[in-house]
């Protein structure tokens, strides 16, 4: 028997936890909500979310889901209608072709990601990303125990892609990660850029997670898949979600593509965890995907206006603002106006207009010298910050 413990010691979490951050965008959030309590009006060009709500259809199919006492357990990998819809859409829209086999749905794009690290990465192995990027993703190669390894955006914009990719190739390297468009700097990756990320994961047999959130907001070029690419299906993870296709956000719904033996592990890790999303979800989300209107058409035409509005308008206030290809967001070169420091730079934004943005260095140390602006707002809001800027 132990011998009992004559003072208190207060219990500590797992080791491995130790390994997940929290993220900075958070302590953003929390700034600006406390300046509004305040009574400090905050322009917030700061979050993720789309400006517009759930579409009517998609909360009316949940709506009839209720009614209809869908409430109780599901499939763990998805209702039928839904894997059915999702099956149509990737064949018309990504040029993907799957059965149920390689479908499940998850809670959310970021439930998704995670259980594609969990699959694929041992500790000590290594995953390449494109940096600055989206803050999570660091997290969860760290929480699986790998090892983060950064391609610079800005050498890949102007650099040859298997070159860049081979020097940073070792023996450890298992997963290239592929967010396009890519949330923050709004990059998206153009079809022969994916060939060239395609034939390095084929020739060092190397994992792709490709993470596909955007795939609706994309203004010049159309949508590639990597999974739809030449023998790319069987080694590609592909991590979709309907937050910012449909405005759904807070529903927590999206879906994985992938072939065995990964599909196995995920569908484990799925009903491990939530163990399937909450049905009258699915009902809607199924609604979603299934829909043909011009729901997504005339959304990319709202981001568009906001994207040239607020590009214009940050270009007349002195900053060199580039129009992203994809996402909804503007990551903005401030240096020569407000300096190296981003974090300093987005207080002083903050302070001297009201105008709440995210420092890029939370995206990485490539993201230092930047601000990244969200344009996912009301037009109202951009057009003050826009005249706010105007006199900064
Ligand atoms: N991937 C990227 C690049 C994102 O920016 C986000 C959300 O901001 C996600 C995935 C996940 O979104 P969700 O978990 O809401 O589906």
């Amino acid at each position: 028997m132990l011998p009992l413990l004559n003072e208190t010691i207060t219990p500590l979490p797992a080791a491995r936890t130790g390994l997940l951050g929290f993220s900075d965008i958070v302590r953003i959030r929390n700034r600006v909500l406390a300046l509004r309590q305040q009574g400090t009006p905050v322009l917030q060009l700061e979050g993720g979310e789309p400006f517009a709500p759930t579409p009517e259809f998609v909360k009316d199919a949940m709506k009839r889901a209720l009614d209809a006492n869908q409430t109780r357990y599901a499939p763990s990998s998805g209702i039928p209608q839904l894997l059915d819809a999702i099956r149509d859409k990737l064949a018309e829209r990504n040029r993907i072709a799957v059965s149920h086999e390689q479908l499940i749905a998850v809670a959310g794009g970021m439930h998704g990601l995670f259980c594609a690290f969990q699959a694929t990465l041992d500790p000590g192995d290594e995953t390449i990303f494109f940096s600055p990027f989206w803050t999570p993703i660091r997290d969860l190669v760290h929480f699986s125990g790998g090892v983060p390894v950064f391609v610079p955006w800005s050498e890949l914009r102007e650099g040859n892609l298997a070159e860049m990719l081979e020097p940073r190739i070792t023996p450890r390297t298992r997963v290239i990660y592929v967010n396009s468009p890519a949330n923050p700097t709004g990059d998206a990756l153009t079809g022969e850029q994916l060939r060239a990320i395609a034939q390095v994961a084929i020739a060092r047999n190397l994992v792709v997670i490709a993470d596909e959130a955007y795939e609706d907001i994309i203004y010049d070029e159309p949508h590639v898949s990597i999974a739809s690419l030449p023998d790319m299906a069987s080694r590609t993870i592909t991590v979709f979600t309907l937050s910012k296709s449909y405005s759904m956000t807070g529903w927590r719904v999206g879906y994985v593509v992938a072939d065995n033996p990964f599909m196995d592990v995920i569908r484990k890790l799925v009903l491990n965890s939530v163990n399937g999303v909450s049905t009258p979800t699915q009902h809607g989300a199924a609604a979603a995907v299934a829909d043909r209107s011009d729901h997504l058409r005339q959304m990319l035409s709202e981001y568009r206006m906001r994207r040239d509005l607020l590009v214009d308008g940050v270009s007349r206030a002195g900053f060199d603002a580039v129009a992203p290809a994809g996402a909804f967001y503007l990551f903005v070169d401030v240096r020569s106006r407000l300096g190296n420091d981003s974090w300093a730079a987005m207080n002083q934004l903050l302070e001297l207009t009201g105008i709440a943005t995210v420092p890029g260095v939370v995206f990485g140390q490539e993201g230092e010298g930047h601000l990244r602006m969200s344009f996912s707002t009301p037009i109202e809001t951009l057009e003050r910050a826009i005249d706010a800027l105007q006199k900064l």
